[in-house]
């Protein structure tokens, strides 16, 4: 089990001994970001509903794997809350028996995300749930977490993943060679969905290479190269929302063909609807977040240059451009990473990303201006 997922070799070992002693009704996945958690989730998901127990290889685990298991349900945040709707939704189909299943799972992705009314009324069901039902909740803030909810989960933590075995997944799962999967583990500072995100496909890597050009004139306050990496990032969220699009169509032309039951078929249909609206929003912001990660891969390296520390440098195979970028004083980098990092923070709420961006470069101006 967890073959997919590097490293976490401690929530590994805790949640295969707990699968061995009967899974417990509900678990707070907790920790940064982008570690593979929600990876993690599913998995510990497809094991507890398929019949197989998760073998990865016959049809309910392909369900399982395409979305479309009616025993496996994500909730997720529409807008900035998980709404009370929502929750709502969840407690009418605790009523239900499992659709094809002996277990049920409800995976709940950022908890700190209910609003009161909301967490009220799911820590009844976490409180009292049927049997049948496993709760896995994901939260990059378990602090925001309300407590009375954490203290109904049993917690399993998520580290950084170290560089090596970043770099050894890399090679086996995505086949990358051993020299590319070294250079952009260290570019993803711990965190596998980062790395997949840089190893994704020539994509990623183009995004990488005019990104990182654009930086460089950011650096050297060119305002046209700002204005470009505005419209980059935005023609990058596009792309991403309509291969969600794509992938979405091609679903529900098969579910039309492969489930027979009416019943099931509009169950379905309902959450595929929802699942587009919430995979093109989440996939527009990582899309976003890729452009600031690379931004402050290249605001560090600059600094590291400046400071005379080229061994610290993320991003080797542009040294000599980062070397003709550190003309500034070393602490002016850190300022404007400062600006960048509490973007990547707005980002994460919902606010419109384009007007985040470019408050991002009126900061940097302020932070020239002022030196
Ligand atoms: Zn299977």
């Amino acid at each position: 089990m967890f073959a997919d997922i590097p490293g976490q070799a401690r929530a590994k070992a805790y949640m295969t001994g707990a699968l061995a002693r009967g899974a417990g009704h509900a678990y707070l996945l907790a920790g940064p970001e982008g570690l593979g958690k929600r990876r993690f989730a599913l998995e510990l998901g497809a094991h507890l509903v398929a019949a197989c127990g998760g073998c990865g290889g016959c049809d309910e685990c392909d369900r399982l794997a395409r979305g479309v298991h009616p025993d496996l349900t994500v909730i997720e945040r529409e807008g900035e809350f998980i709404r009370i709707e929502q929750i709502a939704e969840l407690i009418a189909d605790l009523s239900l028996k499992p659709f094809s299943a002996t277990h049920r799972v409800w995976i709940v992705i950022a908890p700190e995300r209910l609003n009161i009314e909301a967490a009220n009324t799911f820590l009844k069901s976490l409180e009292e749930p049927p049997a049948d039902v496993h709760f896995i909740l994901v939260s990059d803030a378990p602090e925001r977490v309300l407590a009375t909810i954490v203290s109904r989960c049993q917690t399993v933590e998520f580290q950084p993943v170290a560089d090596d075995d970043l770099a050894a997944f890399l090679v086996t799962r995505e086949g990358l060679d051993g020299q590319r999967a070294a250079l952009l583990s260290r570019l993803a500072q711990g965190s596998l969905e980062r790395a997949l995100r840089l190893a994704g496909d020539d994509r990623g890597a183009q995004h990488r290479q005019r990104y990182l050009r654009l930086s460089a004139g950011i650096v050297l306050h060119d305002r046209d190269a700002e204005r470009s990496f505005v419209d980059e990032v935005g023609n990058a969220e596009a792309a991403a929302a309509g291969e969600v699009e794509s992938d979405i169509a091609r679903r529900r032309a098969e579910l039309e063909r492969i489930v027979p039951d009416d019943r099931e078929r509009v169950f379905h249909a309902r959450r595929l609807e929802a699942l587009q609206r919430r995979e093109q929003a989440r996939v527009s912001r990582l899309a976003a977040l890729d452009a600031l990660d690379h931004l402050s891969s290249f605001l560090r390296d600059v600094w590291a240059v400046g400071l005379g520390a080229p061994g610290a440098v993320s991003n080797r195979d542009r040294l000599a451009e980062l070397e003709h970028a550190a003309v500034a004083r070393p602490d002016i980098y850190a300022r404007l990473l400062d600006c960048v990092g509490r973007t990547r923070k707005d980002l994460s709420l919902n606010v419109d990303r384009r007007l985040a961006l470019q408050a991002m470069f009126a900061r940097f101006q302020e932070v020239w201006e002022r030196a």
